[in-house]
């Protein structure tokens, strides 16, 4: 039996996962479980899985956790000490799916116990992907791509020589936005920018989705998980959101990888990799969407991609400095602080004030220098966006 646990487990890409171990009974034993504020939803699960511990990130709800659990046989604890000590339990195979920069340090000590990590949390890789590629390496451990754009390319590639490598292409589905008029994106809302067309996903992603920072962040995603040059890397609006990935060749062919919009196939293929076993997402009917359109993203539109390149080109923090104050930014958007638009503006002012010095952009990635560029960062969103309302 394969020893799992699930970081972020009652969220989207979580519970998602959870339906797929549920689905191939016998196969999987649930190590740890972790969650946030939906303690319901983390106790239920644990009892249902069996698990030996679950975990809350919330010290202030341990004694609803425990209450919650009590007369079971699950360990409980909270906080960000017991994410840590959760993920570094011994287990075969760790699904990453916290959503931010606080999936990087439990997603690096499940590394360290040399676990395959299933990484959904694009964010750790953005902030801190050579440290995160060094530690996989350092304890012989794995990673596989959880996002369907990287679990496609990764796919696509299965067989193949990476320098036989030309090009990716990365499709977006454009987001909830894609065919409003440019003008009204300054007064979009929350709840407008919170239903995407194609994905069920979290709010945050979701989000990321309409303003096209999801796609900045998995443009640089792929450079730091595949090792691609910026200028390998090429993203494309594909309403349908059928086509996840197209891998390029040097002799022109390009691969792609083709599916319903259903996180359970990128989920699944990580958890049975190498195998492939049957899972309950839908068979595609492409003679009912009938025709597949492609269209290059409008830069006017979308200035996280011209972003994305930047620090693709940069490299060292300035990953940690994009992926925070793209976090604050849409925190402040959430509470109502800043207009959606506003937040292509603050994140570029803020990468402008802190990215300057060459020399401390490529100082070591240590977990300590990444969490202080990363708290800056979120402190000049704050300074930014006070100075703007002021
Ligand atoms: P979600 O908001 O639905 O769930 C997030 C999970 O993380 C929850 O369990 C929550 O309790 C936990 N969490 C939140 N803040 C935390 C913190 N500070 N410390 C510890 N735990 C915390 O998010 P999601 O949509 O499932 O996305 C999870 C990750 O997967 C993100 O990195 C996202 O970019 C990535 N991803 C999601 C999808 C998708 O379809 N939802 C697709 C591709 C990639
Ligand atoms: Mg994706």
């Amino acid at each position: 039996m394969k020893q799992v646990s699930i970081l972020g487990a009652t969220g989207s890409i979580g519970q998602n996962t959870i339906d797929l171990i549920r689905r191939a009974p016998g196969q999987f034993n649930v190590v740890a479980l972790t969650g946030g504020r939906n303690i319901a939803q983390l106790a239920a699960d644990a009892m249902a899985l069996g698990a030996k511990v679950a975990v809350t990130a919330h010290d202030a709800l341990l004694p609803e956790l425990r209450a919650a659990l009590a007369g079971s046989t699950v360990e409980v604890a909270a906080g960000s000490a017991a994410l840590i000590e959760a993920a570094s339990r011994p287990a075969d195979w760790v699904m990453s799916a916290i959503v931010g920069a606080a999936g990087l340090p439990p997603g690096l000590a499940a590394l360290g116990q040399g676990a395959t990590l299933a990484l959904a949390n694009k964010e750790s890789l953005v902030t801190a992907g050579p440290l995160l590629m060094q530690t996989a390496r350092a304890n012989e451990a794995r990673i596989l791509p959880v996002d369907s754009e990287h679990s496609a390319i990764f796919q696509a590639m299965v067989g193949e020589d990476a320098d036989a490598v030309s090009r990716v292409i990365i499709t977006a589905s454009g987001g909830a936005f894609r065919d409003w008029p440019l003008a009204d994106l300054a007064r979009a809302t929350v709840a407008e920018a919170s239903s995407h067309p194609n994905w069920a996903m979290g709010q945050r992603i979701t989000i990321d989705s309409a303003s096209m920072f999801n796609k900045a962040l998995e443009m640089i995603e792929a450079r730091e998980f595949f090792g691609f040059d910026p200028e390998q890397i090429e993203v494309l609006v594909h309403p349908e959101s059928v086509v996840h990935a197209l891998v390029g060749f040097v002799d022109g062919g390009l691969m792609a990888h083709v599916g319903p919009p259903d996180m359970r196939h990128a989920i699944g293929y990580a958890l049975h990799w190498p195998q492939r076993q049957a899972l309950p997402v839908a068979a595609l009917d492409l003679a009912a969407i009938g025709t597949l359109n492609f269209r290059a993203p409008d830069p006017a539109r979308y200035p996280a991609l011209r972003l994305a390149r930047d620090v693709m080109e940069m490299r060292g923090l300035s990953g940690a400095v994009f992926n925070a104050a793209k976090e604050r930014a849409l925190d402040r958007f959430i509470a109502g602080h800043i207009g959606f638009w506003e937040m292509n503006e603050v994140v570029e002012e803020v990468l402008t004030r802190l990215t300057g010095d060459p020399a401390e952009m490529n100082a070591a990635l240590t977990l300590d220098c990444v969490s202080r560029m990363d708290h800056l960062a979120r402190q000049s969103v704050d300074q930014v966006v006070s100075e703007r309302n002021s």
